[in-house]
């Protein structure tokens, strides 16, 4: 299955039969050519995902210049703050699933705020991140030693870890059943794995722009847990909710039960192509309609406008809609991005 994802084929099952259920071109900062993706669904095993994905050089330069996942705000204050909805869910999924304080590893760890919250519980953390400025925050704000680099490079070097997190990571990897394996790898026997991701679930509760570039998978409850299941985990608990953020989302904790991941042929036990053709096609439509009602409303708009937000959504506002030849600015607070050109 390693390279399926590249290969013009499903990341998943490494079929090639798909349905195309949305196009998109996308405007990114300092780029003269417009972007195109393809959403798809796989038509034999139902899973929603980029096909094939953005290029991985491209989807680098997207990470270096529009999605730093950067904190604002002065130190004393970030270090004192509450823990986050994301962290505060991690926290609670943790403790009710009975772990008690270990080693943990986030994968992705951002400006490591919600490690920071793991360890004033008493736990070891540690972490990695491709961002370097997000990795000098983390040693910043909270004396955080963060390792540079993605999971791939990262994570074979850990071992015997009590405890994974990987908050809104997995959406974003080319290849989730090696990246798994590797989450298998490091984890001690009995270990546990707790990810969040955005979850695939009753089209009406979706928001309009879900499809994003920098979101390669589009997880389905089943799918996920199949693919757990494939990988030598133990689903302990699932949870969707769909009110918290302003899309649903899906938790799920699970142990490490067998020292070697299952053959990858198990993957066809949780085959369900026609939920996934129905859930995409659904959102499909309902996305059409929405981005054509903002169309319309927009069209209205005769003065200049003045944009805030240097971004993805940006990208795909000025893609759905005629609102580019009026834009005279765009404003963002990320300094990084001023003096920067967008479409
Ligand atoms: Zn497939």
């Amino acid at each position: 299955m390693a390279g399926a994802p590249l290969s013009g084929l499903c990341a998943l099952c490494a079929s090639a039969d798909r349905d195309i259920i949305q196009s998109q071109s996308l405007a990114l900062l300092n780029r003269d050519q417009a972007c195109g993706i393809d959403f798809s669904v796989c038509r034999t095993c139902g899973h929603i995902q980029q096909w094939p994905p953005v290029a991985p050089d491209l989807m680098a330069h997207h990470y270096r210049s529009f999605a730093t996942y950067e904190e604002f705000g002065d130190a004393p204050r970030l270090r004192a703050a509450p823990p986050s909805r994301h962290a505060a869910r991690f926290l609670k999924l943790a403790t009710e699933i009975g772990l008690s304080a270990g080693r943990a590893y986030e994968v992705g760890c951002a400006s490591g705020a919600m490690l920071h919250q793991f360890r004033s519980r008493g736990w070891q953390v540690q972490g990695c991140d491709p961002s370097p400025s997000a990795i000098s925050q983390a040693a910043a704000i909270f004396g955080i030693d963060a390792d540079l680099g993605d999971e791939e490079s990262a994570l074979p070097r850990q071992r015997d870890l009590d405890l994974i997190l990987a908050c809104h990571v997995l959406e974003h990897l080319y290849d989730p059943h090696a990246a798994l394996a590797r989450f298998h790898a490091a984890l001690a026997h009995g270990g546990h794995l707790i990810l969040e991701v955005p979850c695939a679930t009753t089209p009406e509760r979706l928001p309009p722009g879900w499809f994003t570039f920098e979101h390669l998978h589009y997880y389905q409850s089943g799918v996920l847990e199949g693919l757990l299941s494939d990988a030598g985990f133990e689903v302990v608990q699932t949870r969707i909710d769909t009110v918290s953020e302003h899309y649903p989302v899906m938790a799920i904790a699970a142990r490490k039960f067998q020292d070697k991941p299952q053959d990858k042929l198990q993957v066809r036990r949780h085959r369900d192509p026609a939920a996934g053709l129905h859930l995409a096609h659904s959102y499909a439509a309902r996305d059409k309609l929405l981005w054509t009602a903002t169309s319309l409303r927009l069209a209205c708009v005769q003065e200049p406008v003045f944009l805030y937000g240097a971004g993805i959504h940006t990208a795909q506002l000025l893609d759905h809609t005629g609102i580019a030849s009026n834009v005279i600015a765009i404003a963002d607070r990320d300094s990084k991005k001023w003096g920067q050109t967008q479409a």
